[in-house]
């Protein structure tokens, strides 16, 4: 008798993957491996940003004071006492019309206050004349001005990328506390599946979605064990994602989670003693995505069709194993776009739409049936649009969420 699945909305599935997920504790490790982890520590500052006041300019640290009153018809003349560079501390202490030859990044001479630019002398041998004055401070970059000392700059739990690399750098963090990275595993099933290199032959299609979802894991900074592909075979199916859920934390099945008469993936779940958490999601494409947890780990049996898979793990695969990372923000960064093209299917489901999003406006990325290849390569977001009786026309504002953008970004409006 074939069971009854009842289909549950999409944030309560979101919810329920998301509960499960628990955190793995964290590791060190070195700066140059730490892009992409999740920091398990804040970034504090040991000190200020910038250190000591600094010139942002190639130019002459004067004392302010000193150019009162100057303009073209008063030119205030300086005498140039010293030279340095960034890297160097000069020895001097200014008084009155004398001037440091300093250079960008270079710590100010005691007394000086602020520095005038190349571009604003008219320069001679050992002097130079400037014909503005100055305000106190100006043109100086200040001890501290970018990060106080002591200050948390960054939480614990946020993704680390190349301007978070920049901080640690800054501050010294040779090695980093990152949260330890879930060991995830991606195991093909179908019969009809030949390796991406084999030729095609009658019947049989290449596997696109294994790749692709190492590929996703990939722009997550997740490495993954591939477990290739396994034919429609009861047995043999449960042996290999037995021993593959053994070892990893979370296994990504692709395909075989339907009710077709060699979807073997729920027939496996039971023998596993797994407990499914749902296996059916009032969504389109992927109600047929499936999510159950046996031992503490995660099996994710994503739907076998190209759309639907690459969606599942946008919606409850990724934010899991973020939540598994340590990770504060876990969802798909969304943003409201105006449709440029009539999209007039009314569904009673939540439909996910392949999208190309420009900023502005969002159109459905091409062919969009759940099966369709594409369109998952031609879109950069999901149209999401909520289930209804009713279509949506060219002009109406929907919801989108963005894929592949840094979580925690900003999202981008023109
Ligand atoms: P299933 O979820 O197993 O019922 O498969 C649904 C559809 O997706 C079928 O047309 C399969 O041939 C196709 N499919 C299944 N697995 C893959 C895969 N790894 N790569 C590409 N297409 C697949
Ligand atoms: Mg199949």
């Amino acid at each position: 008798m074939m069971e009854q699945r009842k289909p549950i909305p999409v944030s309560e599935a979101v919810r329920k993957v998301v509960e499960h997920a628990g955190k793995l504790g964290h590791e060190r490790v070195k700066l140059e491996d730490s892009d992409q982890r999740i920091l398990a520590e804040p970034i504090v500052a040991g000190h200020p940003v910038p250190p000591f006041d600094r010139s942002p300019y190639d130019g002459f640290a004067i004392i302010a004071a000193s150019s009162a009153g100057a303009s073209g018809d008063n030119r205030i003349t300086y005498k140039i006492v010293d030279q340095i560079g960034a890297g160097a501390v000069s020895e001097k202490k200014l008084s009155g019309n004398e001037a440091v030859r300093i250079m960008t990044g270079a710590p100010l001479p005691e007394n000086a206050d602020a520095v005038v630019m190349f571009e604003q002398t008219v320069e001679a041998e050992d002097s130079f004349t400037i014909r503005k004055s100055f305000e106190p401070l100006e043109n100086v970059s200040l001890k501290g001005e970018d990060v106080a000392q002591g200050e948390t700059v960054i939480e614990s739990g946020s993704s680390i990328h190349p301007g978070t690399v920049a901080l640690l750098a800054t501050f010294g963090y040779s090695t980093v506390k990152v949260a330890k990275q879930p060991v995830v595993g991606i195991l093909s099933t179908g019969t009809e599946l030949l390796d991406v290199s084999e030729p095609l032959v009658p019947g049989k299609i290449r596997n696109s979605n294994g790749p692709m979802i190492a590929a996703q894991l990939k722009r997550m900074g997740i490495s993954c064990k591939t477990y290739g592909l396994s034919a429609d075979q009861l047995d043999e199916s449960f042996e290999t994602v037995k021993r593959a859920a053994a070892e990893t934390d979370c296994l990504i099945t692709t395909g075989g989670v339907s009710v077709g008469d060699f979807d073997f993936l729920p027939a496996i779940y039971e023998r596993l003693g797994a407990k499914v958490l749902f296996n059916k999601v009032a969504m389109r494409p992927g109600s047929v995505t499936t999510v159950a947890v046996a031992d503490g780990k995660f099996l994710f049996g994503l739907s076998g069709n190209p759309s639907a898979c690459f969606t599942g793990f946008e919606l409850f695969v990724r934010p899991a194993l973020l939540k598994i990372m340590g990770a504060e923000n876990l969802y798909l960064p969304k943003t409201r776009a105006i449709l440029s093209e009539d999209f007039t299917k009314a569904n009673p489901f939540t439909r996910f739409i392949r999208a190309i999003y420009d900023g502005r406006n969002v159109s459905p990325a091409g062919f969009n049936k759940s099966n369709a290849v594409a369109s998952i390569a031609k879109g950069n977001a999901l149209i999401v649009l909520p289930p209804g009786t009713r279509g949506f026309k060219s002009g109406d504002e929907v919801d989108v969420l963005l894929i592949g953008v840094e979580e925690g970004s900003p999202t981008w409006t023109i």
